[in-house]
């Protein structure tokens, strides 16, 4: 189901409602269509209202995001453990590096859907060469 969310003059997505619809992993342009088909491929162009998505230049960023957001989470949790709870070194050994790996594969597909979301909804990379008339690459 398309997430509401309001449209540039451009006829473009507001950028929060393609974020949105990134995060979610659909196409930022519809919000129905699958943004990937594998794990971390994006579609060349929407299954639904084939608007073409294969000029994202998403790169290093999501992971950057991810490192970011994950690094800050665990060594925030690894610092109240160690400092309110007395937990084992083995616990520590357990838990923690299997928490980062998890939390790092369920954030990176969603971070890197709102990138291509974001890109698209400032019309960045080739996004924005349609409405233009430019030609695409
Ligand atoms: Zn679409």
């Amino acid at each position: 189901m398309a997430s509401p969310g309001r449209v540039t003059c451009e006829g473009r997505p507001a950028a929060m409602a393609a974020v949105r619809r990134g995060l979610a992993c659909r196409c930022p342009a519809c919000g129905t269509g699958r943004l990937f088909p594998r794990f971390l491929k994006v579609a060349s162009e929407c299954p639904d209202c084939r608007t073409t998505l294969h000029h994202h230049r998403a790169d290093d960023f999501p992971p950057y995001i991810v490192i970011f957001l994950v690094g800050h989470l665990i060594g925030y949790a690894i610092l109240l453990a160690e400092t309110r709870l007395e937990v084992p070194l083995w616990a520590h050994l357990a838990l923690w590096p299997i928490l980062t790996i998890v939390l790092c594969l369920v954030l990176l597909q969603p971070v890197k859907g709102a990138v291509v979301g974001l890109q698209y909804a400032l019309g960045m990379h080739g996004f924005g060469a349609e409405g233009r008339g430019a030609p695409g690459p």
